[in-house]
């Protein structure tokens, strides 16, 4: 058994655009964190007002996904929500800050900054 890569792709056909499109503003603004993929365990933490999230998928195949949020909105309808699907974009673009943190301690770079070497 294979690990299944996180795609936006896989995250669109499991969500749809109905979830696809609030979880890019809820990534946008900055909602999402903690995101980590263990296959098949996708998790991490959406907030939302005052609430805190803990969401994610187990993504079994790419086409067989199950919704793990807390959200009343996913055990009601049993859907894929925005929460979920925030999760999966968030580990496919994380914050740059995480990452300069995490990968790159030692290279102080910034675009533009090596234009002037000469
Ligand atoms: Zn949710």
């Amino acid at each position: 058994m294979s690990d299944i890569p996180i795609t936006e792709k896989l995250l669109l056909n499991a969500g749809g655009w109905q979830a696809m499109k609030p979880a890019r503003e809820l990534l946008k603004s900055g909602r999402v964190s903690e995101t980590k993929y263990e296959p098949p365990l996708l998790s991490g933490y959406v907030r939302e007002g005052a609430k805190n999230y803990r969401s994610g998928l187990r993504i079994k195949s790419a086409i067989d996904v199950e919704n793990l949020c807390s959200c009343w909105e996913s055990r009601s309808a049993g859907k894929i929500c925005a929460h979920s699907v925030a999760v999966g974009l968030g580990y496919l673009n994380p914050p740059a800050a995480t990452v300069a943190a995490s990968n790159e301690p030692t290279m102080p770079e910034a675009p533009g900054s090596t234009v002037r070497r000469s």
